[in-house]
């Protein structure tokens, strides 16, 4: 596998301005380099644990383009962030046998960085683009033609003299990840022949990550402590990492052990001030502002009173509240809902 680009531009990222934020789902260290034999991440379609439904259409195109022995038809994933999507890519090549040569939208800025690219791939192999609502008008247009007929069409020389030339391609698969789906242009987006949600993740799927990780680095792990990290992990394998990372810190320090026990957690959840329900300060500030403002509130507005980034708000913070029922999103503006009041009424009563 090469790397082109193995990580996002994490300091150019609005979404990473609040470091200190412990359920953040920016990438955690076990994860850069990106790399087949990294610790945190599963290495076939079977170890990657949940998602059923998703795994088995995977595993039917896998095998129907082995079968066939074509390539992949093109893939996008989207979701929030740390929900699989770079992990799913790699996985795909494994299972292909094949490469998957990564980079980031935010590294391709001009023709010929994409050009360079799809030229350097090799007969199936996959290029994978994450946040691929970023790519630019005129990259998005050399890929047209590249994911459709695997042939680049280029314009050379300036003005008048202008040339066009045509090169064929080997067969390739693009997979694109996004956490912003409605970013993307249609003509782009209707290339992917195949298009998949990833969902948040059940607590109990989130649980057997944690046991698997926490195994893999050497932790000793009791049940009621891995069921209260995965409740906290906001549905969300890149935060129960962090979290547990953050626990075998507490252990190794407090107790000079790898033994994590419930009162462990309980005790980073407290110092980091996150509820029973993976919510923080940030959250809880969020829904407050939204209590007393009474009505339906714009995002632009929420952000400028948070001081937040508002597409922070919007892709790491909204979606988990959303899930819970706390709040919804109107034509007009952000609502809290009866039970989004209720845990506010929950929070000033200190239960
Ligand atoms: P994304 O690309 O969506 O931001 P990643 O693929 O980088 O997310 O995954 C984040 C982390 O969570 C990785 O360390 C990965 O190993 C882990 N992870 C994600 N999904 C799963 C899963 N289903 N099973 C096990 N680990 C997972």
């Amino acid at each position: 596998m090469a790397i082109i680009s193995s990580s996002l531009n994490e300091s150019k990222d609005p979404r990473s301005n609040k470091d200190l934020r412990i359920v953040k789902s920016l990438k955690i260290d076990e994860e850069k380099p990106i790399k087949s034999n990294n610790s945190a991440r599963p290495q076939t379609l079977k170890e990657f644990i949940g998602h059923e439904q998703l795994k088995s259409s995977l595993r039917i195109a896998i095998e129907a383009a082995i079968h066939r022995n074509e390539c992949l038809d093109h893939l996008l994933f989207y979701g929030q962030p740390g929900l699989g999507k770079t992990t799913l890519s790699l996985l795909i090549s494994t299972e292909m046998s094949t490469n998957c040569k990564i980079t980031n939208a935010s590294a391709i800025e001009r023709p010929r960085d994409i050009v360079g690219l799809l030229l350097g791939l090799k007969k199936g192999e996959i290029l994978f683009i994450d946040e691929i609502h970023r790519l630019n008008r005129l990259t998005e247009e050399i890929l047209y033609s590249a994911m459709e007929d695997f042939r680049l069409d280029l314009t050379m020389g300036a003005n008048r003299g202008n040339r066009c030339r045509s090169i064929n391609l080997p067969k390739f698969t693009l997979i694109g990840a996004t956490t912003k789906l409605a970013s993307i242009s249609s003509p782009l987006r209707d290339r992917f022949g195949i298009c998949q949600k990833i969902n948040l993740y059940s607590v109990k799927d989130l649980q057997k990550i944690i046991l698997n990780f926490a195994h893999n680095i050497n932790i000793d792990l009791d049940e009621e402590a891995s069921l209260k990290l995965a409740q906290s992990a906001r549905g969300t394998p890149r935060i129960a990492l962090r979290l547990l990372k953050r626990v075998r810190d507490y252990a190794q320090v407090f107790n000079k052990n790898n033994y994590v026990s419930i009162e462990v957690v309980e005790k980073l959840l407290h110092y980091q001030q996150i509820d029973n329900k993976g919510l923080d300060e940030t959250d809880r500030k969020f829904l407050f502002f939204l209590e007393n403002n009474n009505g339906p509130v714009g995002l632009e507005s929420i952000a400028a009173g948070l001081g937040e980034d508002s597409s922070m708000l919007e892709f790491i913070i909204e979606p988990y509240l959303i899930q819970l029922g706390f709040i919804s999103r109107t034509p007009r503006g952000r609502i809290l809902t009866s039970q989004g009041e209720q845990y506010l009424l929950d929070v000033i009563s200190g239960q």
